[in-house]
């Protein structure tokens, strides 16, 4: 695996992988990997004839007040983890290579998806994901780029974006990876205490909570969001930001559950904020549930 800091090495290396007939796979990262972003890398490795990883803690997307300087970072334990998952180019650049010219001027804003649900309490935070995303999109312009589901949200704005912008890539989402217990895995995991940690699979058990209502027939929003709460409430640590019922595709409001529903959940425990997710794909009386997969 080679390791570049510079986006013009970046768009070389890829140049050239094109050049000899290869496809390219971009995985975005900021770093501090775990499993999660390793079945990303291997699923870009599974379809792609070279991988891209990128790791930047992007600035933009943190607010004021927000764990910007707290984000754990493990610069080495990630090469290892990449090394292992196959990935052929680390691009991981600095503040100043990705914003040359200090605060960026430009702003990308995926209005109606961005602004909802987490874009609610963090308000500069996906115009940071989608100003980001775009420079590597159009860095490195891959055929592929690959998301997690866990992200539902950043998923759905990435699509639109990609769509708005006409980038070719596609853009590939990926099932969301947890842990034994069904917590979702997230570098902000590092955050919690035992006694958090032990709380914190309650996000999971309150979705499939209400998953289940879903399978069972029920289809007005309204119940299955009291419901998921209803099992969050038991928790009195977990301080529920939002439980929404959505469009997953859209992230705008439902009258009736029918199509591929999200059933989404952010929740601060402690130091952290936490968010889960589940999809819903629902056809008259049958319904799927994705809830992604155990590590
Ligand atoms: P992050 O480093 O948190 O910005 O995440 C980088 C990418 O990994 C994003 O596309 C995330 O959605 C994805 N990701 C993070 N956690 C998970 C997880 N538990 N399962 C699958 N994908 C994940």
């Amino acid at each position: 695996m080679e390791v570049v800091t510079a986006l013009s090495d970046l768009r070389t290396r890829v140049g050239s992988a094109r050049t000899s007939g290869d496809e390219v796979g971009l995985v975005p990262t900021m770093g501090y990997l775990h499993a999660g972003h390793v079945s990303l890398v291997r699923r870009a490795r599974a379809r792609c004839g070279f991988v891209v990883v990128s790791v930047f803690v992007n600035p933009l997307q943190f607010g004021a007040g927000e764990d910007l300087d707290a984000y754990p970072r493990d610069p080495e334990g990630d090469i290892a983890k990449l090394e292992a998952a196959g990935c052929d180019l680390l691009f991981q650049p600095s503040t100043e290579e990705m914003y040359p010219e200090g605060e960026p001027l430009t702003r990308v804003h995926v209005g109606l998806i961005g602004d909802d649900l987490c874009g609610r309490s963090r308000p500069v935070h996906f115009d940071g994901v989608a100003l980001v995303v775009t420079k590597l999109l159009a860095a490195c312009d891959p055929d592929a780029a690959f998301f997690g589901r866990k992200d539902a949200q950043q998923l759905a704005l990435v699509r639109r974006l990609a769509a708005d912008l006409s980038f070719r890539a596609e853009i590939v989402g990926c099932p969301t990876v947890r842990e034994s217990d069904g917590l979702a895995m997230s570098s902000r995991n590092a955050y919690l205490s035992p006694e958090e940690r032990r709380i914190a699979p309650r996000l999971f058990a309150a979705l499939s909570t209400g998953a289940e209502l879903v399978v069972a027939g029920e289809r007005e929003p309204r119940v299955v969001v009291g419901k998921t709460l209803s099992v969050l409430a038991q928790e009195p640590r977990l301080d529920v930001e939002y439980v929404e019922v959505r469009d997953a595709r859209t992230v705008q409001p439902l009258e009736r559950l029918d199509g591929e529903v999200l059933l989404a959940v952010a929740a601060r425990l402690g130091p952290a904020r936490l968010i889960d997710n589940v999809v819903l794909h629902i056809d008259g009386t049958s319904v799927t549930v994705d809830a992604g997969e155990i590590n």
